[in-house]
């Protein structure tokens, strides 16, 4: 070993799904959403000039966070905008997360929290959810730095109704619960209210799901303006232009045009609620998902075998080799057409495979 490397910060990075470039794939492996964004969007990018690019973009990330605290009837000083939600969460845990006891999230997760908590070095410790898979608020009833989960959870799809989260804020006032809502408008309901009563709540959202637009990685906080203020000082000693312009102007374009996005998201639910039936009638078990994903067992052919083959196959789904979840297969809810060609392959699939009939 060279003396110089017992001075690096060595991390085990997050693992992203795959991203294939080809065109001809059925993705539906990373949680995108397969409509295009708003037709605000394109109209707003077709108006940008090269000129607007030869200046700093705004450091407070106006007009958008404006725009977003309009949409939420909150305070500009109640939001915070960031590079994806990947980038708010990251600033979170640095602003938030510095105490000597250890920061608590479930098992099974979203598998960045642990990867920063080890890059930043918090203590934490992951929650068992019970066998259902379910978060048991009792849990987290317990001395602590600090309380995050993602609201749907991810990957099991699992929502937790308002109460139950009120449940988990009200027995945490010490510390800041941060409610990771990147899946909340896919029929579930936004604990942002409680943030009124709750001075240690935060809630974080994403324009990469039910705004369609991940590759210009928007994402925000919600919260009292003390907590986003916090924010703010953390964020101006790291970068001040965290957000460029193109993602200021076409995320600010997406905001306004509220009814594609309630059309968009109500098209996923109903595809998300026809893939249920679907899927079981194939032999998987399908947990009550509310978010564009569903999370899936089959009774008999094993979730690795289906995802090789699907993948040759040229649809991508997410597999996980990890315990208590190797056996499951997470699916990204895509259009009709897309889930057609799925549940026709898996049913070919599944038929002619004897061990998995
Ligand atoms: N939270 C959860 C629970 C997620 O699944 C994701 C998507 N990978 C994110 C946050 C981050 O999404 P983004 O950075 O695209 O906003």
């Amino acid at each position: 070993m060279k003396a110089w490397e017992s001075n690096i910060r060595k991390v085990t990075p997050y693992v992203p799904g795959e991203q294939p470039r080809q065109s001809n794939v059925i993705k539906l492996n990373t949680n995108e959403n397969p409509y295009p964004p708003s037709p605000e969007v394109a109209k707003a990018l077709r108006a940008m000039t090269t000129g607007t690019m030869r200046k700093y973009p705004a450091p407070d990330a106006q007009p958008l966070v404006g725009e977003i605290a309009s949409f939420y009837h909150l305070k500009p000083e109640q939001v915070f905008a960031g590079v994806g939600s990947d980038d708010v969460l990251a600033m979170c845990f640095l602003t938030f997360f510095n105490s000597d006891r250890p920061i608590l999230f479930p098992d099974i997760t979203y598998s960045f929290y642990d990867v920063w908590a080890e890059l930043f070095r918090i203590p934490y410790e992951r929650i068992p959810l019970d066998e259902a898979f379910r978060i048991r608020p009792q849990d987290y009833f317990r001395e602590n730095g600090g309380v995050i989960f993602p609201n749907p959870n991810a990957p099991t799809g699992e929502l937790l109704a308002p109460g139950t989260v009120e449940e988990i804020v009200s027995h945490n006032r010490d510390v800041i619960v941060i409610a990771d809502e990147a899946y909340i408008d896919f029929g579930g309901e936004s604990v942002l209210d409680l943030t009124d009563r709750y001075d240690n709540l935060l809630v974080v959202q994403t324009f990469s799901k039910s705004r369609s637009m991940a590759g210009m990685r928007i994402g925000y906080a919600m919260g009292n303006r003390e907590l986003i203020a916090y924010l703010n000082d953390v964020k101006y000693s790291f970068n001040s232009y965290t957000m460029n312009e193109a993602a200021l102007t076409l995320g600010t374009a997406a905001v306004r045009d509220r009814a594609y996005f309630e059309e968009t998201t109500a098209r996923i639910i109903r595809t998300r609620e026809e893939a249920k039936k679907r899927l079981a009638e194939l032999g998987f078990l399908v947990g009550d998902s509310k978010a564009n994903f569903l999370f899936v067992t089959h009774r008999t052919c094993p979730a690795k075998e289906i995802f090789e083959t699907l993948k040759k196959a040229g649809i991508y789904v997410r597999y996980w080799d990890k315990p208590r979840i190797s056996n499951y297969l997470r699916i990204t809810v895509g259009t009709d057409e897309e889930m057609e060609r799925l549940y026709a392959f898996l049913e070919t699939f599944l038929a002619a495979h004897a061990a998995c009939d």
